[in-house]
């Protein structure tokens, strides 16, 4: 949710019954800091921060989100052994992504309070292994007893009643919330995922980063240098720098980096969060009352 996920989606999300995370791993630490003093003003619900391990100012961001008294923070892409505990003494609850088993072992024995396991249909980074969402859940849960929220695939409210079914305890959604009216996103790429249609985005770039990317020129570029068997230098040097900031948050829909899951098939149209939030619920509560047994 880098580039989408700022304090005004994150507040909405949070006023409409949601936890609402804003996502720091596109924030510089000053940036960070505005966005959660911005989030308490806007909000008296609880909310959490959303922290890529591998941000490069990790220390700053930590330093602020304690200071700021945030109470839950979500980490990713790194190991949670090394900042878990940390935060568990500053009374901040942890919650860890995870794409397998094996970092959901991880995350039990780093102390976690609770996981998301995300599966190959999300946007934006995923796991290698590329295990959807229907099996990860389910394999997860046999080996950690931890909450589970499941991410992933997931844009609706019958989605919401699958992944319970599952044995999930929540679900973190991304993509709809990335083309909300609150969303920092730039206008065109919210446009965008309005008109994708199934097949339009891949993973890509497995070699460096696995990132779930629309088919743009870009990926094509990316593409057409995987079949030249590039080295990873060479991919590094064609992704550049800032490709998602001037993707998703400039709007250039050729050049740029797009994030977005599998699910935007279905997203048809730019809401406000809470009636989104709304939909959400409702579409739950059908879901679970037209279910018969069998
Ligand atoms: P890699 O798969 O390239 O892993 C690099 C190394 O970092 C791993 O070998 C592992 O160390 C360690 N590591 C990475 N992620 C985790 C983790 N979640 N738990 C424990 N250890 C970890 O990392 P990627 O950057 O490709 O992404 C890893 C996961 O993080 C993905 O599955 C993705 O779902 C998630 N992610 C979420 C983001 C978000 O929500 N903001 C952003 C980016 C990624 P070791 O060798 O010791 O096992
Ligand atoms: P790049 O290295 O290509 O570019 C860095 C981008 O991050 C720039 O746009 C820069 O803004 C911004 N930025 C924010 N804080 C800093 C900082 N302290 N130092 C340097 N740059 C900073 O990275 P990406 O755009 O691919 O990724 C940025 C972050 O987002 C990473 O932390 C990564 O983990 C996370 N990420 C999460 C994903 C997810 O799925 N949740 C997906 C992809 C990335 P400026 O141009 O204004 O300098």
């Amino acid at each position: 949710m880098i580039w989408c996920s700022g304090w005004r989606l994150a507040s909405a999300v949070s006023n409409a019954g949601g936890l609402g995370l804003i996502g720091a791993g596109s924030m510089y630490p000053d940036v960070l800091r505005e966005h959660i003093q911005k989030c308490k003003a806007a909000t008296d619900k609880p909310f959490g921060v959303n922290l890529p391990l591998l941000y490069p100012s990790i220390e700053e961001h930590i330093a602020i989100i304690i200071e700021e008294g945030v109470k839950i923070v979500f980490t990713s892409a790194g190991n949670p052994a090394k900042w878990t505990s940390y935060l568990k003494s500053h009374g901040i609850t942890v919650v860890h992504v995870i794409a397998n088993t094996k970092f959901a072992i991880k995350c039990q024995e780093a102390g976690v309070d609770a996981i998301v396991a995300e599966g190959f249909e999300a946007g934006g980074h995923n796991g290698r292994e590329e295990t959807t969402t229907l099996c990860l859940i389910p394999t997860v849960k046999e080996v950690c007893s931890l909450p589970l929220i499941a991410a992933g695939g997931i844009g609706s409210g019958n989605a919401i009643a699958a992944v319970m079914a599952l044995g999930a305890e929540g679900a973190q959604i991304g993509s709809l919330f990335a083309a909300s009216e609150e969303s920092s996103a730039h206008p065109e790429f919210k446009k965008k995922i309005t008109e994708l249609k199934d097949g339009d985005t891949e993973l890509s770039l497995k070699q460096l980063t696995p990132v779930r990317l629309i088919k743009n020129e870009f990926y094509q570029k990316v593409k057409i240098a995987e079949h030249q068997c590039a080295s990873s230098e060479e991919l590094q040097a064609l992704l550049g720098r800032g490709r998602a900031k001037k993707g998703m948050f400039e709007g250039d829909m050729n050049e740029g980096e797009l994030e977005i899951g599998q699910i935007s098939s279905t997203i048809h149209q730019i809401k406000p969060a809470a009636q989104i939030m709304g939909e959400l619920i409702s579409d739950y509560n059908n879901s679970i009352q037209q279910l018969k047994p069998l």
